[in-house]
């Protein structure tokens, strides 16, 4: 394998050999989803092309918490599977797949009643370690701890005195988000996959009932192509349905879009030496650390406006937060 370069000459080879030569897969669309697809693909043998319409991560997959957390509030739902899953993922992540992408993140969790909540979410985040480190791949990161109140607001001095009782610390992880998928596809590349950012799909080439491929414009150089692919796999995320027409057809998923917003204030603001949970209405507030800044968010409400750039409401909206 030799580490690939994603210029421009690499773009314009990759979509001349989508255009001559069938593929067995072509992923349209790459944010995270396309990317690790493609890188997938590419590894079980497979000839792959990528297809992005802007840049590599610019939907959703730059716009993350930046997370890779295991799904501690999943535990809550009782849904094992799914954080297990996720705990071995992180694990994985954090040791062996990109440990220069992804970091240990300290969060705390202020408890505000005496007695009763320590021991159930102390249940939940020792629960929590002890899955990481059955997943064999937990070893990445520090156990949990507990926490007086004194001994919270050593670590979150930013909290006020009333508003806790004593306080739970435990760790997740966090990557650069658009960086990670950007390796992602670099990584399909330096393994033979074809890839070409700015190469917007804009229908898709049909024999009888069965789509055999995509007609792809070249949104830099304004040239349009065919690229025939045996499987075509549509990792548009929000724009799922958007693409799903193109073929005329209505597909078997539709994607409720939902915006998500996260102030983002600067360190000096929040005088804290740890990443903060706290509980709202309906879910959850993350206050992350991020370099020079605090991420703090998110909200969840629907969206059915322009899904490439969600702008921040008017301030006299409500919002609910949640991530
Ligand atoms: C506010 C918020 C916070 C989140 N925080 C986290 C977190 O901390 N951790 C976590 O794990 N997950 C988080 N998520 C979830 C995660 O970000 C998404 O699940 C993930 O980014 C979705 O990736 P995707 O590849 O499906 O979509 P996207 O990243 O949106 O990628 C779809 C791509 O398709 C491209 N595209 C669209 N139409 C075409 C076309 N016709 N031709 C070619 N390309 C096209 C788009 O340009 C885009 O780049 C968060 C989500 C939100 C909304």
């Amino acid at each position: 394998m030799r580490t690939a370069t994603l210029g421009p000459a690499e773009r314009a080879e990759a979509l001349a050999a989508m255009a001559e030569r069938e593929l067995d897969v072509l992923v349209v669309g790459a944010g995270v989803v396309g990317a690790g697809t493609a890188l997938d693909a590419v590894t079980r043998g497979l000839s792959t092309g990528i297809v992005e319409a802007r840049d590599w991560a610019s939907g959703t997959s730059s716009r993350s918490s930046k997370l890779i957390h295991g799904g501690l509030r999943y535990l809550e739902m009782l849904d094992f599977a799914l954080v297990r899953e996720a705990l071995k993922e992180r694990g994985l992540l954090l040791e062996r797949l990109a440990p220069h992408l992804v970091k240990p993140v300290p969060f705390l969790y202020p408890l505000q009643h005496k007695g009763w909540e320590r021991f159930y979410a102390g249940s939940g985040v020792a629960l929590y370690d002890a899955m990481s480190l059955s997943s064999g791949h937990g070893r990445g990161l520090p156990v949990h701890r507990h926490l007086s109140r004194k001994g919270a607001l050593r670590v979150a001095p930013c909290l006020r005195k009333d508003a806790l009782v004593g306080a739970l610390q435990y760790y997740d992880a966090q990557m650069d988000d658009a960086r990670f998928v950007t390796t992602l596809v670099r990584t399909a590349a330096s393994y033979g996959a074809k890839a070409a950012s700015r190469a917007r799909v804009t229908g898709f080439l049909r024999e009888g009932e069965r789509v055999v491929g995509a007609r792809v414009q070249d949104v830099e150089a304004g040239a349009a192509y065919e690229i025939r692919a045996k499987q075509i796999v549509n990792a548009t995320g929000v724009w799922t349905d958007d693409t799903q027409a193109l073929i005329g057809e209505r597909g078997q998923f539709h994607v409720r879009a939902s915006k998500g917003i996260h102030l983002v204030v600067p360190k000096d603001r929040i005088h804290s030496t740890t990443g903060l949970i706290l509980r709202t209405e309906k879910s959850v507030l993350f206050v992350i650390p991020w370099g020079r800044h605090w991420i703090v968010g998110t909200t969840d409400t629907d969206w059915d406006l322009d899904k490439a750039h969600p702008p921040p409401p008017a301030p006299t909206s409500t919002t609910s937060w949640s991530t």
